[in-house]
């Protein structure tokens, strides 16, 4: 009861009690640098660093002390997503050189919600444990708006990347300026000016896009047409004391990127089972890796509509996207949403992902055996791949690649302190070191999904209940339920009803209250029903309700309904169908 008096208290009064400090008593310590827990240790935070780490017995807590019960628990350093882009959502609309949908969702419109919803993204962030991020290739606009949250409690850690300079820009991103993800560079000349217009925004890192095949099929004689280009951008970057970020998807570029200096490799190398030599060379120029697995799938599962969401996803990630991924069931223009699906399930693309995933987990492998290191990251904001949501399917992942739980915690927390040389800062719990960190209920060590099991945020030194990050609108609340009605998911569907829930044909005809009259009256829908799917024809927001006009395909059969949802302290309480 008292911790949650703190809690409260300090989610109102952060400022007055970042001078408190706070011990964290009798608890186990991930050590992650060398791979073991530490028990019974005594962590004190003094402002937002970790000022004293004693071994519990000897320490004699003050009484103005705000206190933490540690015993049971697992302190861990916050997680790091080294891999990550804002200027994306992760839903279906945002990349329009994937998939064109722009007559849906114009770009400009796509680019406006993801700026409006940033916070929410870094909640969600947070939420999930992690205290750091780095996207690795934003727009101009997001580096401005990124200064608003620099040190907000709800916020995570941003490191970014300016607009990737590349050397091939897809159609629909040219003329966007400010809004543009990508910055075409034509010369060596053209890429100092380019480096010179990004670093007025303080970037921490650049990245170069380095794509090849545009100038002739012949994969090493692009990469080499390209590399005099990408040489000038890496010294560039260098010269102004900025780590080097490289999209290199293939043997070749990848080798030619390390060869010329790149610090991190943002993808896995997928074309090929790399050579012990190119280990080598990895580990002598120490440049990190990031694997970013689950990326491609993102794409294919949507496009094939074969989307397997959790619980965990349909409850944490963002509902709106999350959703909108499932709007290629329902899209007016079928010739297109069909030779997409057609595309994603023909034998040959499923074979051609497969090899792929197998290369790519293969690579890892041998990278973590051969001493490289390796950083987890995520891809977030791909169609496909949500934004903090994705990060336990990225690290699944990673477990399938067979490293082991303990690399998978340290590429996770250290290893991505270290893709900007910042491990002296935060990514281990040590003496001086930033308060940014989880406290566990289950050991992660033991089993990764205890990695989700978080009792508390601690994020510059503030305590943050994860529970309280998000608020849902009512709106969120009813898109939830039907993004886990479309997965047919039960668990994720009776979440935001609340348990005195009523079902009712408008006006006043009762046919379900509470959650095990829904349960009988979906439960048996969602089991005969594979093809199930509510579409959202028009939705009205008003107050604390939400009114959609529902088009819903059952058994191959259309019906349309007009569904009231009545919201009531953050559950929906009541439900008026009218057919
Ligand atoms: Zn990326």
């Amino acid at each position: 009861m008292l911790l949650k008096i703190i809690l409260l208290f300090s989610l109102c009064f952060t400022y007055d009690l970042v001078a408190a400090q706070i011990y964290i008593t009798d608890v186990t310590i991930g050590d992650v640098a060398n791979q073991k827990l530490i028990p019974h240790q005594t962590v004190i935070i003094t402002g937002d660093i970790i000022s004293r780490i004693l071994p519990a017995e000897k320490v004699e807590v003050p009484a103005n002390a705000i206190v933490i019960p540690g015993a049971g628990k697992y302190l861990f350093p916050g997680l790091t997503d080294a891999h990550i882009h804002f200027s994306q959502s992760g839903g279906l609309y945002t990349r329009p050189d994937a998939i064109d949908l722009r007559k849906y969702k114009p770009y400009e419109d796509e680019m406006a919600w993801t700026h409006d919803h940033l916070e929410d993204v870094l909640r969600r962030y947070l939420q999930a444990g992690i205290t750091t991020v780095i996207d690795v290739g934003t727009t101009i606009n997001f580096l401005k708006q990124r200064e608003q949250f620099r040190n907000a409690s709800f916020a995570p850690t941003i490191y970014m990347a300016g607009p990737l300079l590349t050397t091939y820009e897809p159609a629909p991103f040219k003329d966007l300026l400010d809004n543009s993800p990508f910055n075409l560079v034509t010369s060596s000349a053209d890429a100092k000016k380019q480096i010179a217009h990004q670093l007025d925004y303080h970037p921490d890192l650049l990245k170069i896009w380095y794509i090849v095949g545009q100038d002739t099929s012949d994969t090493e004689a692009s990469a080499r047409n390209y590399l005099p280009i990408v040489k000038t951008i890496i010294d560039e970057t260098h010269r102004n004391h900025l780590k080097m970020a490289i999209h290199a998807t293939e043997r070749i570029t990848a080798q030619l990127a390390v060869e010329n200096g790149c610090d991190y490799l943002v993808h896995s190398v997928d074309d090929e089972i790399v050579s012990d030599d190119f280990v080598r060379l990895l580990k002598k120029k120490n440049t990190i890796l990031c694997p970013t697995l689950i990326v491609h799938d993102g794409y294919v599962n949507t496009f094939g509509q074969k989307l397997h969401f959790n619980t965990d996803d349909l409850l944490t990630g963002d509902p709106f996207q999350l959703g909108s991924l499932l709007d290629l069931q329902h899209l007016p223009d079928t010739a297109l949403a069909n030779s997409y699906k057609h595309y994603a399930n023909a034998p040959k693309t499923i074979a051609e992902s497969h090899q792929l995933n197998t290369t790519m987990r293969a690579n890892l492998k041998k990278l973590v055996d051969g001493g490289v290191t390796i950083a987890t990251g995520t891809d977030a904001g791909n169609i496909g791949t949500l934004h903090a949501s994705s990060y336990m399917h990225e690290i699944k992942a990673m477990q399938e690649s067979g490293m082991t739980n303990w690399q998978i915690i340290t590429a996770s927390t250290l290893n991505g302190a270290k893709v900007l040389d910042k491990e002296k800062e935060f990514g281990t719990i040590d003496e001086g070191k930033k308060a940014s960190l989880i406290l566990l209920n289950a050991n992660p060590a033991e089993n990764l999904e205890h990695l989700t099991h978080i009792d508390l945020v601690i994020n510059h030194g503030i305590l943050i209940d994860p529970d309280t990050l998000i608020k849902d609108s009512p709106e969120a609340l009813v898109q939830k339920q039907l993004n886990a009605y479309n997965c047919r998911n039960m668990d994720a569907f009776l979440e935001p009803y609340g348990d005195d829930i009523e079902l009712y044909i408008y006006p006043n005809q009762l046919i379900a209250s509470g959650k095990p009259d829904m349960m009988l009256t979906y439960g048996e829908l969602f089991e005969t029903n594979p093809s199930l799917h509510c579409e959202v024809v028009n939705r009205t927001v008003q107050g604390d309700t939400v009114i959609d006009q529902e088009r819903v395909v059952i058994n191959n059969k259309i019906m349309e309904a007009k569904v009231t949802y009545e919201v009531n302290d953050g559950k929906i309480r009541k439900v008026y169908f009218q057919l």
